[in-house]
């Protein structure tokens, strides 16, 4: 046998880890090869802790747009499936939305960050977001080899909807309720649900919902594990404009102060604020990360430093 291939490898796994461009560089494994053991070594704990459990994902932003990014997203999403974690994808219709609009000649309206929602605008809400961008999700997941499954709010009375606010939004829907029980069956037989936040009123009226607001939703009726949601930027900033003023880890009140005091706004306080109700409500974690980052889904879960905002009901709580 030669040099290059030991009939046993040497070194513990933590010592693998600690090899590349180190001191402890071992002669019999080159830096490179001492990288992938130390990462699929690394991964090992965190898919023994959350194989089985429910990792819902809010998927938007970049990560959707992007052709690179997609496909990382996807083949993270696959991986997670692959080694027995419950993965459930909610989805919202970023720019595809404003495209059909501006050629169906319709203006899209917002007010205070929200899309105002009318009747003609929210037919055209629900045809993207359930029949198109739904199904390129579901298609790019089966293309590496998940089992998805595209379902909208109104499938197995999923979501339902209630008018957002005051109303003045239109169409545009807050989460009434939620009832998980059509995704039980498919997570048991290892299908991969792919949700659209498009969710039906008591009458039937189909409304428009932050995804986010759902997958948090979500992610309490299910009891999930985690919360991860895809955004872009790296996360809750102390300084909007500082990327470097990320804030790692968050409890509760801390959370709930920067919403008060206004360090979180715009499109980040839907986002903080469904973290919040998904952690007072039993999930484990809530994690803002950054999509543009490739990958950034593996290595949130499976890696120990993380990215991006984590937060949970105690501030110094890793994982
Ligand atoms: P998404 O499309 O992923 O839902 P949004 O645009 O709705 O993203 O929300 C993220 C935006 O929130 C950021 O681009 C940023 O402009 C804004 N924001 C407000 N406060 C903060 C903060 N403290 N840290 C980071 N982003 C913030
Ligand atoms: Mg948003």
């Amino acid at each position: 046998m030669s040099p290059e291939f030991p009939a046993t490898p040497s070194g513990s796994p933590d010592s693998i880890a600690s090899a590349p461009g180190s001191a402890d560089t071992d002669p019999l494994i080159s830096d490179a090869d001492a990288l992938r053991v130390a990462v699929l070594s690394e991964a090992l704990p965190y898919i023994q802790r959350f194989a089985g459990r429910r990792v819902v994902v809010k998927y938007g932003g970049a990560a959707m747009v992007r052709h690179d990014l997609r496909e990382a997203v996807f083949r993270d999403l696959a991986l997670l499936a692959c080694v027995g974690v419950q993965p459930v994808v909610v989805h919202g219709g970023g720019p595809e939305i404003n495209q059909w609009l501006s050629r169906l000649a319709i203006e899209p309206r917002f007010h205070e960050g929200l899309r105002i929602t009318d009747d003609a605008t929210m037919e055209i809400v629900e045809m993207v977001l359930v029949g198109r961008v739904n199904k390129q999700i579901v298609n790019g997941l089966q293309l590496v080899g998940a089992r998805a499954v595209g379902l909208a709010g109104c499938d197995g009375g999923l979501v339902r909807a209630r008018r957002f606010g005051d109303g003045s939004h239109g169409l545009v829907g807050d989460v009434a309720g939620v009832d998980p029980s059509v995704l039980t069956p498919l997570l048991e037989a290892g299908y991969l649900p792919v949700i659209s936040s498009v969710a039906p009123d008591a009458s039937g009226q189909a409304h428009n919902i932050n995804a986010d607001t759902v997958a948090g939703e979500l992610a309490a009726a299910l009891q999930a594990e985690k919360l991860v949601l895809l955004t872009d930027t790296p996360g809750i900033l102390r300084d909007r404009q500082d990327p470097a003023s990320l804030i790692r880890h968050l409890g509760l009140a801390q959370a709930r102060e920067l919403i008060e005091t206004g360090i979180v706004a715009g499109g980040m306080t839907p986002k903080t604020e469904c973290c919040i109700r998904a952690l007072a409500q039993g999930v484990r974690a809530a994690h803002i990360v950054d999509g543009r980052v490739p990958h950034s889904l593996l290595l949130e879960v499976f890696t120990d430093a993380g990215i991006g905002t984590m937060l949970s009901g105690s501030p110094r709580v890793s994982g």
